[in-house]
């Protein structure tokens, strides 16, 4: 896919009326990144200095998204980074049904887009959308398939900083630590799935800590 169509996107997003946030933002805020990334990031919602900038996580928790990744080797512009709704809730409230729902459409286009091998969702809001309802104490951490791409659930960076304790930091770090080998079994099941002319040996791979689905 090009970087043309995730332009495009973008471009609908910064004029995007679809629903009532477009109203007190001051801009849409599309997310950004590697256009051929493999592995996309999906927080909650544009806070104040994300509106104030035009871009994703560039406050706090996105101080904290940049030092775990850097963790487990990689740079925010390896990584495509977004949100479940693209312009900033006023007062940082909680996005409503309505605005997901009229937001989900850029979501998917966005995947469809990029192909990523890889989904992490940052928070509860990003988590339900691919894992459905459930306790973010025991789904972090936690994988699944979705339609053929591996999801991984994650504890919001901003929740991480609201409880700045030394286990709370250690439970953050072990899970971005999984996503390395999310990743590389994510790859080996895509090469598994291409056709090839000559049969591929494939070393057998490790059980995923697989959610039970639903
Ligand atoms: N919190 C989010 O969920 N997204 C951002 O872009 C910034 C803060």
């Amino acid at each position: 896919m090009t970087d043309d169509s995730l332009a495009v996107i973008g471009a609908e997003v910064r004029a995007c009326r679809m629903c009532k946030l477009s109203q007190t933002r001051k801009v849409g805020v599309p997310g950004e990144g590697d256009p051929h990334a493999e592995i996309m990031f999906i927080g909650e919602g544009p806070g104040f200095h994300e509106d104030q900038q035009g871009r994703p996580f560039v406050g706090p928790a996105g101080q904290l998204l940049t030092e775990m990744l850097e963790l487990i080797g990689l740079r925010r512009q390896d990584v495509f980074i977004t949100n479940v709704v693209r312009c900033r809730p006023p007062g940082n409230r909680d996005p409503l049904p309505d605005e997901l729902s009229a937001c989900d459409t850029y979501t998917q286009r966005q995947i469809e887009t990029l192909e990523p091998k890889l989904i992490v969702t940052l928070g509860r809001f990003s988590m339900a959308r691919f894992f459905g309802p459930g306790p973010m104490r025991e789904l972090h951490g936690r994988s699944r398939d979705w339609n053929g791409i591996t999801c991984l659930a994650m504890y919001h960076p901003a929740a991480i900083l609201r409880t700045p304790t030394p286990d709370m930091r250690r439970i953050y770090a072990d899970d971005f630590r999984k996503i390395p080998l999310l990743l590389a079994e994510a790859r080996g099941r895509r090469e598994q799935a291409t056709p090839s002319p000559a049969p591929a040996v494939h070393e057998p791979t490790r059980q995923l800590d697989q959610l039970p689905l639903f």
